[in-house]
């Protein structure tokens, strides 16, 4: 395949935009070329500026889970967009997507609106602090929760890609206050506990983690986490931006059948656009402004084009939760299918997938935790993600991110994926 107008796209935005890119991991430099510039994208398939179709399985990190521009998001986008695209002032929709939102998610009372991610989960521990009146949060090496500064301290994602987990310009008063655990180790999180008695505010953690690929929690963690929070009257805080509406209609919560505290969302939330959202019962939800002490803001907090895009996706996995089945079917499929390529080119790797997240990890020992994962060949995977590039399947351009997948995804494609993985892994 040919990339060039998109090459020369990137060297154009190189001098204007800081490394090409507005987010890091879309610049490519964890496996090496220069990124392609998308121009549109339909279902599962991604159009380039070259001309180029790829099947797609980033589905831009997560939100897309119906496919791209997914027709009834796309109207309900266009006719919002007639009637003004920021008030300030209250709407209805609002309402209407907290409610549905609030239905869908058992254990949530309130739920506010913000911009991303990054929003949801710094304001979810600013709450959890004002709520317990504690200052030091848990936090798991390898997991990312945006990049407010309490979180970049052995971040996952992009910060874990580009060497910089701790990234200068956090303080260290700020980062004293997170201590840091491994994942899947609750011995870990206990020795913690115990040596900073009454000072632990909230654990925050991806239930199921894709920050470090994507990582399954063992079983009895996640219980053990709950069990050690209510010992020590601490908040947990799941953060679902990745696995909230896209696991099951209540996220990893309902699939794992754990009752967090306060959970955060972004991406599905928001249909694809900016959209993030934090949510617990009613008793803690009331400390935020303008009811309570905790202050959080937003100008475009709640905005009408996002709400009605949230609002429309979230209504029909709320219809339709057989989507939900479909998903973890077609990602079943993919992984026997890479798990049979691979194996068939006497290649070592692990596959870990749960729903429709999975990862594909060159190395022996079972992946775990950020350790383990960073065994992981980047060289192996580098070629891997280039070979499948060339192939015209678009994979997370670094080893430390999970794949997605969207319900636009024929067996066809996935059979094209595998066909495309088997010729690619003989060159391995
Ligand atoms: N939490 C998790 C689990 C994420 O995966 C991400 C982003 N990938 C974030 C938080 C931050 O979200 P955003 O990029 O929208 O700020």
């Amino acid at each position: 395949m040919n990339y060039q107008r998109s090459s020369a796209l990137f060297k154009e935005a190189e001098m204007y935009i800081p490394g090409g890119v507005n987010s890091p991991v879309r610049a490519f430099k964890a496996v090496g070329g220069d990124p392609i510039f998308v121009k549109s994208a339909k279902g599962a398939y991604l159009y380039d500026e070259d001309g180029n179709k790829l099947i797609d399985y980033i589905a831009s990190w997560g939100p897309m889970i119906l496919g791209h521009a997914h027709q009834p998001v796309i109207d309900a986008i266009v006719d919002k967009a007639q009637k003004g695209t920021s008030f300030g002032i209250p709407t209805q929709i609002e309402t209407e997507i907290a409610k549905l939102a609030v239905s869908m998610v058992p254990n949530i009372d309130k739920i506010r609106f913000v911009n991303s991610g990054t929003e949801a989960c710094m304001s979810a521990v600013r709450l959890a602090r004002g709520y317990t009146g504690r200052e030091k949060i848990i936090k798991f090496a390898g997991c990312y929760h945006g990049h407010s500064d309490a979180f970049l301290i052995q971040a996952g994602s992009g910060a874990v890609t580009f060497g910089a987990p701790n990234s200068p310009g956090v303080t260290q008063g700020t980062a004293k206050d997170t201590l840091l655990a491994r994942y899947n180790d609750l011995a870990n999180v206990e020795e913690l506990f115990d040596a900073n008695n009454g000072e632990i505010a909230a654990i925050i953690i991806e239930p199921v983690a894709g920050n470090m690929g994507c990582i399954i929690p063992e079983e009895g963690f996640l219980e053990g986490l709950r069990k050690l929070c209510d010992d020590h009257h601490a908040l947990l805080v799941f953060d679902e931006v990745m696995t909230g509406f896209r696991l099951a209609k209540g996220g990893a919560q309902e699939l794992l059948k754990i009752d967090a505290d306060i959970i955060t969302f972004g991406k599905v939330i928001g249909g694809g656009l900016p959209v993030g959202a934090f949510a617990a019962r009613n008793e803690i939800m009331e400390y935020l402004a303008p009811l309570g002490p905790v202050y959080q803001a937003g100008t475009l907090s709640g905005n009408p084009l996002a709400m009605s895009a949230g609002l429309t996706m979230l209504k029909e996995l709320n219809e339709r939760p057989e989507v939900f089945t479909s998903l973890n079917d077609k990602t079943k499929y993919l992984h026997q299918g890479l798990e049979k390529v691979l194996t068939e080119a006497g290649i070592t790797f692990q596959i870990n997938r749960l729903g429709s997240m999975i990862s594909v990890h060159f190395t022996e020992a079972p992946v775990v935790d950020l350790e383990s994962s960073a065994k992981g060949n980047n060289g192996t995977f580098k070629k891997f993600f280039h070979g499948m590039l060339n192939e015209g399947i678009y994979l997370p351009p670094s080893a430390f991110e999970s794949w997605f997948l969207n319900d636009a995804l024929s067996y066809k494609d996935l059979d094209n994926t595998i066909e495309a993985a088997r010729k690619v892994a003989t060159s391995l």
